[in-house]
């Protein structure tokens, strides 16, 4: 068992507006933007390796060198990236460790592979220690950036909670506003437990006290946001849905004048900025709500949630477009209207709520399962009868035991038993497994006789197949490297 000394390390962070000049924000606009270059070029450089990877597959040819490491030297270049130069190497070497991290998780089949980022989700910088130091003025701390040699500027920012000295500084801009952030690590004594350990725990319990610590969450679209099998209805306050309203017809009036305005003038720069603070104030307010919600479940005495295993994204996506076969025109397929709940499923939040319930939840050792969502709103919670009949608009009742519920209580309580009924079963006690093999090596493979069983490429005379020379001639940011390897 778990000994009392153990510790685990926590990962958490303050984030607070800064307040850079004109010169600094500007400064920090050409960090951002080098360090992204960096991260990009890494992407496309691994893209490139990963295509090398599969021609050695291919040809066995063992000289070509796929490496995985933080270079970044190979994308510096006097002539196509003069820019470059004129950023301190620690802000590119961060970008390299940026991807870096980001291709760990991926090994570690945590996340997606790292993708290309443009300026709408990937508008940060990172910071180090050689970069930044706390300087204490009359107004309070601020943050001398660069080195002493080389000094930046300094950025005043508000501090609304106490802090502490950060090892590096996360600066990003959010619709014309800046903000740092501070992250930390630090010890604690509650032992980080694994989800299927938290299963079996939560297994040994009775029926009945499990029964009173599971909690069924039902996800909406409609006015309620989020209902619990306790019959809990947690939702947006109404005074905050009506800004949102507000601001969306202020958005909606300044994309207007937006379309009218002169590419590139300073009016449309000013429109462009307002746009992007009506926009945000959405953002931060459906932050705010899944937030304070994940932070009031987690404090409960539930000790295990159940969600659906919604799909967001398959849920959200466009209809196909429909043809008649007879006449080869195109019919009406209603995308519109999908549009419209697209917009709603999305506002809702379902996919944050579920992410800042798992690591809040993840924090204080309790279990978050995921259960099938069929019938979930269509059974009857007390007999279990399923039936479209059953609904009556946001009332349910049963058409065979004549149960009367809210229809989403009455879904979060099927939820609920269907997350008990899983956790029997024993559907969260398999751990996932995390680290996978990322390519195989030659040896393993066939040389010569059929390539096309190992790749499935087509294989033309040229040694290097079409996609490849195709893949390798979007690298514009390799050049150099791809010089080296001679490819
Ligand atoms: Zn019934």
């Amino acid at each position: 068992m778990y000994s009392t000394n153990m510790s685990s390390i926590l990962q958490s962070g303050v984030r607070f507006r800064a307040y850079p000049d004109t010169g600094l924000a500007s400064i920090l606009a050409r960090w951002i933007g080098c360090q992204r270059f960096i991260y990009n070029s890494k992407v496309s450089e691994d893209r490139l390796f990963a295509a090398q990877r599969r021609l050695e597959l291919v040809w066995g040819n063992s000289e070509v060198k796929a490496p995985l490491d933080q270079a970044y030297a190979q994308f510096k270049d006097r002539e196509l990236t003069p820019w470059l130069y004129e950023v301190p190497s620690q802000i590119l070497r961060n970008g390299a460790v940026r991807w870096m991290n980001a291709k760990r998780r991926q090994l570690k089949k945590l996340g997606n592979a790292p993708r290309r980022r443009t300026r709408r989700d990937f508008n940060s910088v990172r910071v180090t220690g050689e970069l930044f130091r706390f300087v204490q003025t009359a107004a309070g701390p601020v943050i001398q950036l660069g080195t002493k040699a080389e000094p930046v500027g300094r950025l005043p920012f508000k501090a609304h909670r106490p802090f502490g000295l950060p090892k590096s500084i996360v600066l990003r801009e959010v619709a014309g506003q800046w903000f740092v952030s501070f992250c930390y690590e630090h010890e604690s004594n509650v032992i980080a437990r694994k989800p299927h350990e938290l299963a079996y725990e939560l297994n040994a319990l009775d029926d009945a006290t499990l029964a009173r610590v599971t909690l069924g969450l039902d996800r909406n679209v409609a006015d309620n946001c989020v209902a619990t099998s306790a019959g809990e209805q947690l939702r947006f306050d109404p005074l905050t849905v009506k800004r949102m309203q507000r601001k969306e017809i202020g958005a909606k009036r300044y994309q207007r004048r937006m379309a009218r305005s002169q590419n590139g003038s300073a009016n449309r720069r000013k429109l462009v900025r307002r746009l992007a603070r009506r926009l945000d104030y959405a953002t931060r307010v459906r932050n705010d709500f899944a937030h304070r919600l994940t932070y009031r479940l987690v404090n409960s005495e539930a000790r295990f949630f159940v969600l659906e295993d919604l799909k967001v994204g398959n849920m959200s996506r466009r209809p196909k477009a429909v043809k008649d076969e007879r006449t080869g025109k195109w019919l009406r397929n209603r995308a519109k209207a999908k549009a419209g709940l697209n917009r709603k499923i999305l506002a809702s939040c379902w996919g944050r709520i579920d992410a800042f319930l798992r690591y809040k939840a993840g924090k204080k050792n309790k279990l978050v399962g995921k259960v099938p969502a069929q019938n979930s709103s269509r059974g009857c919670s007390r007999c279990g009868h399923i039936h479209a009949d059953n609904r009556d608009a946001r009332r349910f009742v049963c058409v065979r035991c004549g149960l009367t519920l809210h229809a989403d209580h009455n879904a979060g309580i099927n939820i609920k038993t269907l997350g008990i009924g899983a956790l029997r079963d024993g559907a969260f006690f398999v751990e996932k497994p995390k680290k996978r093999i990322a390519f195989r090596r030659t040896d393993s493979i066939p040389t010569g006789g059929t390539p096309e069983v190992a790749c499935g490429a087509n294989i033309s005379p040229d040694p290097r197949p079409a996609w490849v020379r195709q893949c390798a001639t979007k690298q514009e940011s390799c050049v150099a490297r791809r010089r080296s390897i001679g490819l």
